[in-house]
Order: structure tokens, then C-alpha cells, then sequence
């Protein structure tokens, strides 16, 4: 298995355990930690320990990681407390308005169920 990290990432630097995070999972492979600045009750990302830039610059080759990232979603979110379920939300690129170029799964949840998935209008 590829572990390549990317020295100036800061998802990579979360992965390798140099800025903390508050972890929900973790494997060889795989970091799901919460989200620093939360939008509802739960909201954590999974990430890839190995550096993908975004969803657009995925490969066959990482068809593994990302199924087994999906495939741990129900899980953890209903660990987190998410139990009649979840948004997974993978911004991508600049029309995505990604922010952190480092490929993360959001899974945001909680009690109430969320707005619609975009605004009609955009900001
Ligand atoms: P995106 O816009 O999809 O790239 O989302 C990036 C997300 O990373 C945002 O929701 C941020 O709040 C979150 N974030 C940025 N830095 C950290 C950090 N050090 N720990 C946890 N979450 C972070
Ligand atoms: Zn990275």
C-alpha cells in the first residue's frame, strides 16, 4: 500500500499525527476525525491517510480506500449519534468549493433533518 504524504498538506499533517485532531476511527489506511468548525450536531470527514488531492484526481487504484471510507459511514455516524441518518458531501475542486485539497468525505448530521442540498441560488 501507497502511504505517500504531502510535507505543506494539512489533512497529511493531521494523518501523521503532527496538528491534533479529534479522532472517531482510525485504521492503517483510513482517519475519520470531527470537523474543526462543525455545521451540525455531527459532522466528521474520513480521509485517505494517503494524499489525494480531490475526488477529481482519484484512480482505479484507489477505488479500495474510497469504498471501504463509504462503507464505514453508517457506522460511525450512528456511533456519533447520527441514527436515522447522514449527508456525505465531497466538495471537489474549485466549482465544488473545496477548500482543503486533500480528498475528504464529509458526513454531517444529527436530530433534525438538514436543509436541501444546495440553494437555489448561489452565494
Ligand atoms: P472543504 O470545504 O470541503 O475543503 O472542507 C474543509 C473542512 O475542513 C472545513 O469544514 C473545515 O472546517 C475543516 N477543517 C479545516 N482545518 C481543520 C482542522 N485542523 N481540523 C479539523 N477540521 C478542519
Ligand atoms: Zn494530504
Amino acid at each position: 500500500m501507497e502511504t505517500r504524504t504531502v510535507p505543506d498538506c494539512i489533512f497529511c499533517k493531521i494523518a501523521r499525527g503532527e496538528i491534533p485532531s479529534r479522532k472517531v476511527y482510525e485504521d492503517d489506511e483510513i482517519l475519520a476525525f470531527h470537523d474543526i468548525n462543525p455545521l451540525r450536531a455531527v459532522h466528521f470527514m474520513l480521509i485517505p491517510k494517503r494524499h489525494i488531492a480531490s475526488l477529481a484526481d482519484a484512480t482505479a487504484d484507489d477505488a479500495g480506500v474510497l469504498g471501504r471510507i463509504m462503507a464505514l459511514t453508517g457506522r460511525l455516524a450512528r456511533e456519533q449519534g447520527s441514527t436515522e441518518g447522514y449527508r456525505t458531501i465531497v466538495n471537489t475542486g474549485r466549482i465544488g468549493r473545496q477548500d482543503v485539497m486533500h480528498l475528504h468525505v464529509h458526513v454531517i448530521g444529527g436530530p433534525e433533518p438538514l436543509g436541501v442540498m444546495l440553494a437555489r441560488n448561489p452565494d
